[in-house]
């Protein structure tokens, strides 16, 4: 069965430290227990994702980060903005995906590691950000997984959102209207409100933000990670949610600007000045981004600011601890 008893709270492994009194000549984060769970970057690109076919069809062939993007296992190659955690308590690993885009599932399979193949045996709830294409896109291809792994998975989505999916996929959200016989993803909606929820054990607190004006999006918060892959402004309300951040995943798009509906990296970084969490990683980057080029910049805000600032990548796996 997909889902499983409830055994412990979310908490468990960041609340855990050593005895007191113990070891004192060495600091007490040596004797913390080592983080157990992980964070898997399924896709940090744009929609259309990295390389861009165009610029693969260009016949001046002038698009230097595309052209590397081409060759397998270069790290500016960007599917769909999308996240696996593996949640690891002393019962079960729970594997939550954050969003299901237009390929981060189905392209990230064939070059996947062991570890993400691993991960995405079951799914175990999906997460919805929001409702454009690179976000929800993949919906249909689940059926993957509810036909020939488990029987069901559940989808957790704000009412807007589940509104589009009413329209957008609407034989997985009404399956009377499916054809007998046709196999279609089985999806359990659950409506999920701006407010914390737990899923598997693990609490997750909704960061409201604006992707565009008057469009909003969801970024979440697990434990001490904040996530927010697609943003153009934070609400004032939304920075207390983001307080004591350690890991903070934020959208930037591309290197000189901010789009209407993005982050750019410019803005990207005075965020990070603002909100001060321990390590930042971006994501949801356009074919501009030239990974080492970025990140070389970037390490140079480590010597001169103390900012631990880099641009995440297909496949990146951080322990965490949830
Ligand atoms: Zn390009
Ligand atoms: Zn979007």
């Amino acid at each position: 069965m997909p889902v499983p008893v409830v055994i412990l709270p979310a908490r468990f492994f960041s609340s855990s430290s050593c005895a007191p009194g113990s070891a004192v000549s060495s600091s007490a984060a040596e004797h913390e227990e080592p983080p157990k769970s992980e964070l898997i970057f399924l896709g940090t690109g744009t929609s259309e994702g990295v390389p861009r076919v165009s610029c693969l069809t260009d016949p001046s062939k002038t698009c230097p980060v595309c052209t590397k993007a081409a060759e397998p296992g270069n790290r500016n190659r960007r599917r769909n903005t999308s996240i696996l955690l593996r949640h690891v308590t002393p019962s079960r690993t729970s594997n939550i995906l954050i969003d299901a885009g237009k390929y981060a599932l189905l392209l990230a399979l064939p070059v996947a590691s062991p570890l993400v193949l691993d991960a995405l045996r079951e799914i175990d709830a999906v997460i919805i950000t929001h409702s454009h294409a690179d976000a929800i896109g993949g919906l249909d291809c689940l059926r993957d997984w509810t036909n020939n792994v488990q029987p069901s998975i559940p989808i957790y989505v704000a009412p807007r959102d589940y509104e589009v999916m009413k329209m957008t996929h609407h034989y997985l959200v009404d399956t009377s209207t499916v054809i007998p016989g046709a196999a279609v993803s089985t999806l359990q909606f659950n409506i999920m409100k701006e407010e914390p929820f737990t899923v598997q054990d693990l609490e997750v607190i909704p960061l409201p933000v604006w992707h565009g004006q008057g469009y909003r999006s969801l970024g979440f918060r697990f434990g001490d990670i904040c996530y927010i892959s697609d943003v153009s402004d934070i609400p004032d309300e939304t920075y207390k949610l983001l307080e004591d951040c350690q890991l903070l995943i934020l959208d930037a798009l591309r290197p000189d600007r901010s789009s209407s509906t993005h982050f750019g990296l410019p803005r990207a970084l005075e965020e990070v000045r603002k909100i001060k969490p321990k390590r930042t990683l971006f994501t949801g980057m356009m074919h501009l981004m030239d990974h080492e080029k970025v990140n070389d910049d970037l390490a140079r805000l480590m010597e001169t600011e103390g900012l631990d600032v880099q641009l995440s990548y297909d496949g990146l796996s951080i322990p965490v601890r949830l």
